[in-house]
């Protein structure tokens, strides 16, 4: 099976140019001016860009978290993924407590097999850290499992102590693992959200008038100096607050190997959300939480100049019906998370590169190849080149769409980006050299997404 893509203009994190692209079977084989080859399909992208599939490292798909489970499932949230531009996700596997790392990882090995419409790899996040899991660590990283989630926040559930962090970054300085950490203050916030419970005050803004910016700034400094200590790098998921984008900026400004990502919502949304009548605040309780709107210009200058290095999508969807519902009398029960694997690339493209904040080429590099270097998948994915897999998404710029739980793809009840218009829409979309999405339909199947082997960087 062949496929010539023509005529687009091809984007990667380094290119801009008008060109054919021959696909055989699951790779590119070819990039040229008017290719003459014959092909089974031929895709006309005239006036389109080219694309590497977006790569989002950071999904929770069918995950239990405080008494429901995220709405997406592996098929419905990787068929949205596909849906927004996305071919590869790399979801987050748990280890609780009392269980091996491989039980884990065995549990969401199968929650994904015979659902993912698109590639998917895993985090692992280890809650209990001894020195059999130390020495799963090195395992899993042979088994392609190459990166490790560490939580400073959720006592008694998730969070590590500073001693069981350290060790395991001392561990990834030998088997050349990627420790990546969840960066907010967890007995800080926990004092304040009793204290605040304590005091009557049950709304939803509670839930981010009790982790503050300084918590997340306070974790990221001390993550960051326990991994310079380790002589390790360092990468830190979902960073929203200016406090702690100071502190990657200031470390990296020393030469230290020190990542971040930042995620859209909070590039796009402010704790004014949480203002909302009602008890619609619910929507946007996520952690961190959404920060002040000045924050968001802070980001996209992170993003800019390479302070921030990735854009992912924290993707945890709980439905306001029966599960943020559990928090109605106590902002603490409110499952945390919001849905949004499906709508980064348009509101990226849209809020970054139309207004001028990033080039089409940071776009690129942010919402794939970065993350693919980061996380050992480049440069099997993460750029358009001959012998990569075949991950391409055909983006039409001019093309204009309203974000909506009605047009959208994601399994639950509502959107935190209600309404609003975007330019930049997902046009076709083509996994390993097969068409998954065609002029904005699935056409792709549950289950023929693979488990990626990623490498140690
Ligand atoms: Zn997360």
């Amino acid at each position: 099976m062949s496929l010539l893509i023509t005529g687009g203009t091809i984007v990667t994190a380094s290119d801009l140019y008008q060109g054919d692209v021959l696909v055989e079977g699951e790779r590119i084989v070819q990039i040229g001016a008017h290719l003459t080859v014959p092909a089974d399909k031929v895709i006309d992208a005239k006036g389109r860009y080219v694309l590497p599939g977006g790569i989002d490292v950071h999904t929770h798909l069918d995950m239990p978290f405080g008494g429901s489970t995220s709405a997406d499932d592996f098929e419905s949230g990787t068929i949205a993924a596909a849906h927004g531009g996305t071919t590869t996700i790399v979801d987050f596997a748990i280890q609780y407590k009392g269980q091996t790392l491989h039980h884990a990882w065995n549990t969401w090995m199968k929650k994904a097999e015979g659902k993912a419409a698109i590639d998917y790899g895993f985090h692992m996040i280890i809650t209990e850290l001894s020195n059999q899991v130390e020495q799963e660590m090195d395992a899993l990283v042979g088994q392609g499992v190459t990166s490790f989630k560490l939580f400073m926040a959720y006592p008694g559930v998730f969070m590590l102590d500073d001693a069981s962090i350290f060790r395991a970054l001392l561990r990834t300085g030998e088997n050349g693992g990627t420790i990546c950490m969840h960066a907010e203050n967890g007995g800080v916030i926990d004092v304040l959200v009793k204290k605040a419970l304590a005091e009557g005050k049950t709304a939803p803004k509670y839930h981010a008038l009790t982790r503050p910016a300084r918590a997340e700034g306070e974790a990221t400094h001390r993550a960051i100096a326990l991994a310079e200590m380790a002589g390790v790098p360092i990468y830190i998921v979902h960073l929203s607050a200016a406090e702690a984008l100071e502190m990657v900026t200031e470390a990296r400004d020393r030469g230290l190997p020190a990542y971040a990502e930042t995620c859209p919502q909070y590039l796009f949304l402010s704790y004014d959300n949480y203002e909302e009548p009602g008890f619609a605040g619910a929507k946007y309780v996520m952690s961190p939480p959404l920060r002040a709107k000045e924050t968001q210009d802070r980001l996209w200058r992170g993003l800019a100049f390479n302070d921030l290095q990735a854009i992912s999508t924290d993707h945890c969807p709980f439905c306001m019906k029966e599960q943020k519902e559990l928090g109605t009398d106590d902002f603490s029960k409110i499952p945390n998370g919001a849905p949004g694997i499906e709508t980064r690339m348009s509101l990226v493209y849209d809020g970054g590169v139309r207004t001028g904040r990033i080039s089409l080429n940071r776009f690129v590099e942010l919402t794939s190849t970065s993350p693919a270097k980061i996380f050992g998948l480049f440069p099997r994915k993460g750029t358009i080149a001959p012998g990569s897999d075949a991950d391409i998404v055909v983006f039409d710029p001019t093309r204009t769409m309203r974000l909506g739980v009605k047009t959208l793809h994601m399994k639950v009840d509502y959107n935190p980006y209600e309404g609003r218009e975007v330019t930049g829409v997902t046009e076709t979309v083509i996994s390993r050299g097969k068409v998954i999405v065609d002029g904005g339909t699935f056409s792709g199947r549950a289950g023929a997404g693979s488990f990626l082997k990623r490498s140690t960087r």
